[in-house]
């Protein structure tokens, strides 16, 4: 199973669609007891640990011991960036999976996270990948009514510099209570975003003719099943296969609502994981969506709070529809493609494991 260790709810920095507000109620560094985490992950035999925040790394020093302790099948990490170098090399090599929070070139990043974020990122990437760091980079962006989905993805796809494996992005809705708190114009960004996503699976399918398989981290998930028929779950896991472990040892379906009733399902004093596996389910309208099949149902906490209510909700599984539709006009071309030897199918199969990245944006 995927556990999210939320190590400390400070953060940083001050970003455009977050705006650093941690819980008050909720302690500001992780206050379990180790030994009762240990206790708690020696009952799942392939856990996976994902350090999340706030920003992970400003609590180091549980990082460290957590490695030191448990004996994870991955750890990954959401972060970002800024205090990468930080890291001490014995415990970056281990990492799995590093995701960096940025949002395309620097105009974009800076204006969205702070002045010289980017180049802190560019500068910590190569300080990593000289230590030795040899798992996934994923630039892992929050794409907000400022973005081109198409410019800015295949920005971070093609910065060498950079050299980012994959690019995730999750789109910036349906979060807050208020509608559209952060967008001007929805309707024509969502008309922009779905003609970008036509233009970038275009882009995807040239560069699998040259025989290249761009890290598209929505395409690949997307597209294995497509290829293969396989229906999904909800792609992130949460409240199935992944859960966050709050700073005061709750345990919550994801990390992001962790106040919410229907989210908070246990915690590692009085629960095993096996109490806790499979406990939230993902309701209406998504079981009987036409998409829910190849969707999963895109995100736990939209489904049950539908926060923009059911039109704004609907707006949103719009772009997704868009998505699916696009990725499956092109699979006799990719199966084309495979008969013909240019890609390897399984070089499409992404990711093996839950790295955290959600799939459907
Ligand atoms: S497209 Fe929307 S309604 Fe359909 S399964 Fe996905 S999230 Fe649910
Ligand atoms: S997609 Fe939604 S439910 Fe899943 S991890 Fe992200 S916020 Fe949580």
């Amino acid at each position: 199973m995927n556990w999210f260790l939320v190590t400390t709810n400070r953060c940083n920095f001050y970003c455009q669609y977050c705006q650093n507000e941690p819980h008050p109620d909720l302690p500001v560094n992780a206050n379990w007891d180790l030994k009762q985490l240990k206790e708690f992950l020696s009952q799942d035999p392939n856990p996976t640990i994902a350090f999340y925040g706030g920003e992970p790394l400003l609590n180091l020093k549980l990082i460290k011991e957590v490695m030191n302790e448990i004996d994870a099948e991955h750890y990954t990490i959401q972060t970002n960036g800024w205090f990468l170098d930080k890291l001490p090399t014995e415990y970056l090599v281990r990492f799995s999976t590093i995701l960096i929070s940025i949002d395309g070139d620097k105009d974009i990043t800076d204006a969205n996270r702070g002045k010289g974020v980017f180049d802190k990122i560019k500068e910590n990437i190569g300080i990593i990948k000289e230590k030795g760091f040899k798992g996934d980079l994923i630039a892992r962006m929050a794409v907000s009514e400022s973005a081109d989905i198409f410019r800015d993805v295949y920005f971070l796809l093609n910065d060498r510099e950079l050299g980012f494996d994959h690019v995730h992005w999750q789109l910036d809705v349906l979060w807050d209570d208020i509608d559209h708190t952060r967008w001007q114009n929805l309707d024509d960004w969502i008309i922009n975003y779905n003609n970008g996503i036509t233009k970038l699976v275009n882009y995807w399918l040239e560069e699998m003719q040259k025989g290249k398989i761009l890290g598209i981290v929505p395409f690949l998930g997307v597209f294995w099943n497509i290829l293969n028929n396989k229906k999904t779950t909800l792609p992130c896991q949460a409240g199935l296969t992944s859960f966050a472990i709050r700073t005061d040892g709750v345990i919550t379906v994801c990390p992001l609502p962790p106040e919410y009733e229907f989210s908070v399902v246990g915690n590692i004093k009085d629960n095993k994981p096996t109490d806790v596996f499979n406990s939230v389910l993902i309701e209406d309208p998504c079981l009987t969506c036409e998409v829910y099949d190849l969707c999963g149902g895109r995100c736990l906490f939209a489904n049950k709070t539908k926060l923009w209510g059911e039109e704004g909700f609907a707006k949103v599984c719009g772009t997704v529809k868009h998505l699916i539709f696009e990725l499956k006009k092109i699979k006799p071309d990719v199966e084309k493609l495979i008969e013909n030897g240019i890609i390897r199918k399984e070089d499409l199969n992404y990711p093996k494991y839950n790295n955290t990245t959600e799939i459907i944006p």
